[in-house]
């Protein structure tokens, strides 16, 4: 039995002709493969499987991480369509803040920026103060040969992920976005995520609404009264709006072995979820669910056919 992970699945847009994603015709074409050469499970079959520990043979879960607004474009009346199901993990920061994740920060500007450009941008505002100690970057302005060079890419990811310390991470990519961007954030923010009247709709239709944390950071980095906050705080914004008593699913932010440590899955525990998904490249097999119920392995969809995902607007 395998559960599959997608994030951006959307159609290219001019506005960010850089941007990665799962294009919505290849989104399609691997439902439509999976739905023939798998079994998609349904909600009771998951939860028995769950109960039991007896995997599906050739049983597919499909799962959706962010909250994104694509999930409700795309994703959502896709797998309506065609009766299935699928469950989807959401942060919980944006309803609060109206401000897009940091991590989706960088992937917008990425998408839509001149990477160079942007990394003249951030080294010219950042001081020694931003960075992790020991980190160094050089403070003078670059100039790049080459527009959207992969280096230029690099480098902002770079700074951004490894170098700036996490505590000063948003306050600089606040100033980031705000030089970049043309409207408020805001408004960007709305188009960009689920709204709580989508994720009502879709828990109405039968679809499963998992919790992916609050503010998306990474909860292994995170000192024990921010991680507790940091989780609580989603586990009671999310109860609330799906008007439930406990949630069932909740899964890491980057999901690999680094990104959690037992503190989280103490609280897990005690917070009474039914199961969690990691992120690591094979089958789910009845040890996991029996002894590490909340580690479930995952793949990413690129690691089946038509999952590859791209960036070029075509026009
Ligand atoms: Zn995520």
């Amino acid at each position: 039995m395998k559960a599959i992970m997608y994030h951006y699945v959307r159609e290219a847009s001019p506005e960010i002709p850089n941007f990665i994603h799962l294009d919505y015709s290849d989104f399609q074409k691997q439902i439509d493969f999976l739905s023939k050469e798998y079994h998609i499970l349904t909600q009771e079959e998951f939860y028995n499987c769950l109960r039991t520990g007896n995997t599906i043979d050739k049983g597919i879960i499909l799962t959706f991480d962010d909250g994104l607004a694509d999930h409700y474009n795309y994703v959502y009346p896709y797998l309506k369509s065609k009766g299935l199901w699928g469950v989807f993990f959401i942060s919980t920061l944006p309803f609060i803040s109206k401000k897009l994740l940091d991590v989706h920060r960088t992937h917008y500007l990425l998408g839509r920026y001149d990477a160079s450009m942007l990394v003249d941008y951030i080294k010219s505002i950042i001081t020694k103060d931003d960075l992790i100690d020991g980190t160094d970057i050089k403070f003078t302005s670059t100039t790049y040969t080459n527009q959207y060079s992969d280096e230029s890419i690099k480098d902002f990811k770079r700074i951004v992920n490894y170098q700036l310390n996490p505590i000063k991470k948003t306050t600089v990519l606040d100033k980031v976005v705000k030089h970049f961007l043309d409207r408020p954030e805001e408004d960007l923010a709305k188009a960009y995520y689920l709204s709580e009247k989508n994720i009502s709709e879709m828990q109405a239709n039968g679809m499963e609404i998992g919790c992916h944390a609050h503010s998306h950071n990474l909860l292994s980095n995170l000192e024990d009264s921010s991680l507790l906050d940091e989780l609580s705080i989603a586990n009671s914004y999310l109860k609330k709006l799906l008007n439930v008593g406990e949630l069932n699913g909740f899964c890491f932010p980057y999901g690999g072995k680094q990104s959690y440590d037992q503190r989280v899955l103490d609280i897990l525990s005690h917070q009474n979820y039914t199961y969690g998904f990691s992120v690591d490249s094979r089958d789910i097999d009845r040890t996991d669910i029996i002894n590490n119920k909340f580690e479930l392995p995952r793949y990413d969809c690129n690691e089946f056919p038509h999952g590859q995902a791209t960036f070029n607007f075509k026009g």
